[in-house]
């Protein structure tokens, strides 16, 4: 590579998009521990004879590109994985000298890093705090539902030493963001790992992310097995293809009665103190506005960089058919603007179904994420998402909350107001009415209990729980 002359940057024009996102994956898909859903392990056999670690040139023409690309001011450095501490903290401090070496006056960079919190400590802790990073911890709940799946090489649950990394991060005061994805395990308990992410963990953004895991017919039995490797074998390349999934991945309508749960609990006690992505994301489409591709009309612009400069579509199709190029030889502005990349962002709206299109609640859903699009409609239409009835489920029961939500913002106040007109709502009722969460159960025994019950002991021991919150009287 290094013989290669760097590409250029392409002047500014308005063919590109104004900014994009990138997540960089500086160790590409190698990881310390083995979750078995995690179908970006597989993605080492992309390359196979390579150790996979981004070099100083990679992170110099990644850096100076991404600055040079973007005609907004705001400009993200997102590092993910694989696990991206196992670059070692000097690999980051150098990229904050070559933002500074690169960044153009007025730009303003966030930097955000994702890990499952194994390695962190003081030392990666305080150069978080002194740089400003946003950090993603994964957790998947309570010590019960994340050590279903989340398991180290010896097939060993890691809560506890993701707990380390999070006293770490607390300690120096580091913003961070939940991820929490929601599986076969943790999905009938929403509330209970909301609680848990809210009271024990003190997090303030939370994020959720379905697991489904494709397979064929012929791979499901392997791919139920798990992503991690097995003396002797090889592991199976994970591809977006097949229409079965894997019993981990998350129930179709279970997805949408979990984020219901979770949602009637934030509604209560939470608006404008916890943020969660999806309901953000919701209120915003009242607004014609989209900041997350999976709900917006059109995608194409959260890309990835793998370890070596290539650029690939999405995070999501690290695949060798949707390769856009690699940034050492054409310039990332290029790849990002160019016509494939476009049509593949467009094909999001432009093969929705005709169920999609004619959706109650297609303005805020917009079909989701194409990758999960491999069931058939109600009509027996190809290309049906496989959350659908979880989506529709979701944005039909939150819809006049958020509607009402966002008619305070236009009157010029805040969304939290909606917590004592629904307090209002369920003292009218009284306690014995059916839970609006659609449970079946009273709201006295389901959402509007008073005591945050939590099903799962020894949550987080060296953190005792925090006063009740509750404001709701019943
Ligand atoms: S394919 Fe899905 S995850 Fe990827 S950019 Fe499009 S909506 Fe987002
Ligand atoms: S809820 Fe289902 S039908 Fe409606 S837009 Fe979403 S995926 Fe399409």
């Amino acid at each position: 590579m290094s013989a290669i002359a760097e590409p250029t940057a392409p002047p500014l024009s308005a063919d590109g998009p104004p900014g994009f996102h990138l997540l960089a994956k500086p160790s590409g898909s190698t990881c310390n521990i083995d979750c078995s859903y995690c179908f970006f392990l597989s993605k080492e056999a992309l390359y196979p004879n390579e150790k996979s670690r981004m070099s100083e040139a990679t992170l110099e023409a990644y850096i100076r590109q991404l600055l040079e690309s973007h005609r907004v001011p705001e400009v993200t450095v997102a590092w993910q994985g694989g696990e991206p501490t196992l670059m070692k903290l000097g690999f980051f401090q150098r990229s904050i000298e070559l933002v500074e070496k690169y960044r153009r006056p007025g730009q303003k960079v966030q930097h955000t890093f994702q890990t499952n919190g194994l390695l962190l400590d003081d030392d990666w802790c305080a150069f978080f705090k002194q740089h400003d990073f946003l950090v993603g911890l994964s957790v998947d709940g309570p010590r019960e539902l994340h050590d279903a799946y989340r398991l180290d090489r010896r097939g060993q649950g890691t809560f506890d030493r993701v707990m380390q990394g999070w006293r770490a991060l607390k300690k120096h005061g580091v913003d961070f963001n939940i991820l929490c994805t929601v599986n076969a395990a943790n999905q009938h308990h929403g509330r209970a790992v909301y609680r848990f992410f809210r009271d024990e963990l003190g997090a303030k953004w939370i994020q959720f992310i379905p697991i489904i895991e494709r397979a064929t017919e012929q791979t499901l039995p392997v791919a139920n097995l798990g992503w991690s490797e097995r003396p002797g074998e090889k592991r199976l390349l994970y591809t977006q293809s097949g229409d079965r999934v894997t019993e981990r991945s998350v129930g179709t309508e279970q997805y949408g009665r979990f984020l219901i749960d979770v949602f009637e609990e934030w509604v209560r006690h939470d608006v404008g103190q916890v943020f969660v992505q999806l309901f953000d994301v919701t209120l915003e489409g009242f607004f014609g506005r989209h900041s997350l591709c999976i709900h917006a009309p059109t995608c194409g612009d959260g890309l990835a960089l793998e370890h070596n400069g290539d650029l690939y579509s999405c995070d999501h199709f690290v695949e060798p058919r949707y390769k856009l190029g690699n940034i050492h030889e054409t310039h990332m502005l290029k790849l990002v603007a160019s016509p494939v990349q476009r049509q593949f962002g467009d094909a999001k709206r432009d093969t929705l179904t005709a169920q999609c299109r004619a959706c109650a609640v297609r303005n805020w859903c917009n079909g989701g994420c194409p990758k999960d699009r491999f069931t058939l409609s109600r009509d027996g239409e190809p290309g049906q998402n496989y959350l659908c009835a979880g989506l529709a489920l979701f944005f039909t029961h939150t819809g006049p909350t958020f509607h009402t939500m966002a008619q305070l913002l236009r009157q010029h106040r805040a969304p939290a107001d909606i917590m004592a007109l629904i307090a209002a709502e369920d003292a009218k009722g009284g306690p014995y009415q059916l839970c609006p969460c659609g449970s079946g159960k009273k709201i006295r025994f389901c959402h509007g209990a008073r005591a945050p019950h939590s099903l799962f002991g020894d949550v987080s021991p060296a953190h005792p729980k925090p006063p009740e919150k509750c404001t709701t009287v019943l």
